[in-house]
């Protein structure tokens, strides 16, 4: 991956994204996007020009991160644990968002408005600038993504400050599966 490749100041978009959650907390599907993007930009490209060009997050970790006496990576992350653990972690969030925005629009289950971290850690709601007349499943899909985002960018952070800037990007729900996509592409080729 070239890490010299992003385009500068990105990190202020993964601030904007939570800055928005204050303003109107429907900011937060926005959050699609960046599950959306990096492979629109692998079809084309062929290759992880969200990650080498783009990524948000990439940017924030690399300004937020610790700039000398970078530590070993640890084994739970050279074993390839920690990639197996986040890819699941992606997988059931993304499940449990579904499935409980589903409920709720189907009456069967009350609207979470607040946000909730690493899927069990219960928050609050956030203070709101604009008042939308939203339906209930989709402000509770709005809390489930902003909440979603915030976990991994908190574990990122604090990774990259423990470790390495972007040691993130060894464990990376998004990044995992560009790889294993490529991989397929590349398997498939005649
Ligand atoms: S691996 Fe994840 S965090 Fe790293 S550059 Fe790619 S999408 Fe961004």
């Amino acid at each position: 991956m070239n890490r010299k490749g992003l385009l500068p100041n990105l990190f202020i978009i993964t601030l904007s994204y939570f800055a928005l959650g204050f303003v109107s907390i429907l900011f937060a599907n926005l959050a699609l996007l960046c599950m959306v993007l990096p492979f629109i930009l692998l079809a084309k490209a062929k290759k992880k020009l969200w990650c080498q060009t783009y990524c948000p997050r990439a940017s924030l970790l690399d300004a937020a991160g610790k700039k000398t006496n970078w530590r070993k990576n640890p084994s739970l992350i050279t074993s390839g644990k920690l990639r197996g653990i986040m890819l699941w972690y992606f997988g059931l969030n993304l499940l449990f968002i579904t499935g409980s925005t589903i409920q709720v629009a189907m009456l069967r289950m009350e609207a979470m408005q607040y946000i909730r971290l690493f899927i069990a850690i219960k928050l609050f709601s956030l203070p709101q600038l604009i008042t939308f007349q939203a339906p209930l499943f989709l402000m509770h899909l709005s809390y489930r993504f902003y909440g979603m985002m915030a976990s991994t960018t908190i574990l990122a952070l604090v990774l990259s400050r423990i470790y390495r800037p972007r040691i993130w990007c060894a464990v990376c729900p998004i990044g995992t599966i560009s790889d294993a996509t490529l991989r397929v592409q590349r398997k498939m080729k005649p």
